[in-house]
């Protein structure tokens, strides 16, 4: 076999350390994350099973290694080895062996290109044992063993100095004009004081500008005083999927902190799950107390402009069926809000047999849309979503969040489906009433 057509392996490898310190930065991380909650969790699985149906990359491939509890087993393992309460013995007489680098190196596959951090696995375990957030605590210590996929880890470094993965803060302001222009509305740059400092994802930057435009559209229209600021611009947060701790962080407060420099009541946080998950539910833990800000994702913002008459939209009168984003509504709360939007629309809502709280994942959330090596599993994984899509008839497709919409693109490319997918957001401003 030529070199050119060997096998990729499925890890990938940052920076030039040992294998042992690789191993040791990996175990000090595993260790700090074994607080109350996760060592309950990792002492009360029964071994079920309950959660391999619920995961759709189990269900797309019927491998046992996309068992949830299966990708847990290295934290186990540490767990048992370092933290548990019968640790000293257990090391003692080995019966729980030492992490070994090519078991790391392997489980970068289950963690990053193998789970969405959904939790729709967490939604059926009878112990209640949250894997997702398990999940999300590995990859903390895989990112401080320098393992986690070269794409995330490139994203990562750019984050780290442009603010965001795809643009450099200097440039929003041009970026924002552009935009502007391109589309005829105005669109407020880093304004000394606003009531709403809106946020975008990274597409919506680059080649989705569209989403910008419908953003603006809406706030003009209510008269409201917002801006867009290159202090905090880009919500989506890379740190939350990769497991850099330090860059969620710092990008949160950079969201948070500008909003609160320019007076600020609401930051407005675009049609992206992740950017939801990091700044509503996971900003407060930088701050140790209520934040100062209310956190708004869009979703739950056209609901309520709808729902106080601050908007009136038009009746479109077709059938439509919903995606609902795992971190939006599963993991969020917002079941009812994108409902609501729909029906204003005059949008009769075809629900899929799995939806709302215990809809499928769309198969490429926690970076696994941006995870190159993953492609050909998250194929896989969209025939489920498809099917469940055809099944209702529903002649428009609609979902909330970005990154789904980026990837049921390019699942419906790859098997050359003509299903549109659209936005919501964009739903709304293309069919405000006077
Ligand atoms: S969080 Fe989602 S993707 Fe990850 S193991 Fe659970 S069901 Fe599977
Ligand atoms: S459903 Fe819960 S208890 Fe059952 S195997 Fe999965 S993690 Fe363990």
């Amino acid at each position: 076999m030529s070199a050119a057509s060997a096998p990729r392996p499925a890890f990938d490898r940052q920076g030039e350390r040992s294998d042992e310190a690789r191993v040791d930065g990996a175990m000090r991380s595993f260790v700090r994350e074994f607080g109350v909650t996760a060592a309950l969790h990792m002492e009360s699985c029964v071994r079920c099973g309950m959660c391999a149906e619920a995961c759709h990359f189990y269900v797309a491939t019927g491998e046992a290694k996309y068992t949830p509890v299966y990708k847990l087993e290295p934290f186990r393992r540490a767990y048992l080895r370092e933290a548990g309460p019968f640790a000293p013995l257990v090391r003692g007489l080995g019966l729980v062996k030492k992490l070994r680098i090519d078991e790391l190196q392997q489980w970068q596959e289950l963690i990053y290109d193998s789970c969405t951090m959904c939790g729709r696995c967490t939604m059926v375990c009878p112990m209640g044992i949250d894997i997702a957030e398990l999940v999300k605590e590995a990859r903390h210590g895989m990112f401080k063993a320098g393992l986690i996929p070269d794409r995330l880890a490139l994203m990562d470094r750019t984050a780290q100095q442009w603010g965001s993965p795809a643009t450099p803060a200097e440039d929003l302001p041009d970026i924002l004009a552009d935009v502007a222009k391109q589309y005829g509305v105005r669109i407020p740059c880093d304004l000394p004081q606003a009531d709403i400092l809106v946020t975008a994802a990274p597409a919506e930057l680059v080649e989705h500008t569209k989403a910008l435009a419908d953003a603006a559209k809406i706030l003009n229209r209510i008269g409201a005083k917002w801006t867009m600021h290159h202090g905090g611009f880009d919500a989506s947060n890379i740190g939350f999927n990769n497991g850099d701790m330090q860059l969620q962080e710092r990008l949160t407060r950079a969201i948070v902190d500008t909003a609160l420099q320019i007076g600020a009541k609401i930051v407005l946080l675009p049609e992206c799950g992740h950017a939801y998950g990091a700044a509503r539910w996971e900003a407060a833990k930088w701050y140790g107390r209520a934040l100062p800000v209310r956190i708004v994702h869009m979703t739950e913002f056209l609901a309520e402009l709808i729902a106080s008459q601050r908007i009136c939209v038009k009746k479109i009168g077709e059938t439509a069926t919903f995606h609902d984003p795992c971190q939006i509504v599963r993991r969020g709360g917002l079941e009812a809000a994108p409902r609501q939007v729909l029906a204003a629309l005059g949008l009769e809502l075809i629900e899929m047999k799995d939806h709302g709280v215990g809809a499928y994942c769309c198969g490429g959330g926690g970076g696994v849309v941006s995870n190159a090596r993953a492609v050909p599993l998250r194929h896989k994984v969209f025939e489920i979503k498809r099917q469940q899509i055809e099944a209702t008839g529903a002649k428009r497709f609609v979902t909330s969040c970005g990154q789904c919409h980026i990837t049921f693109d390019m699942g419906a490319k790859y098997a050359h489906w003509d299903k549109k997918t659209e936005s919501l957001l964009e739903i709304v401003a293309d069919n405000l009433a006077e």
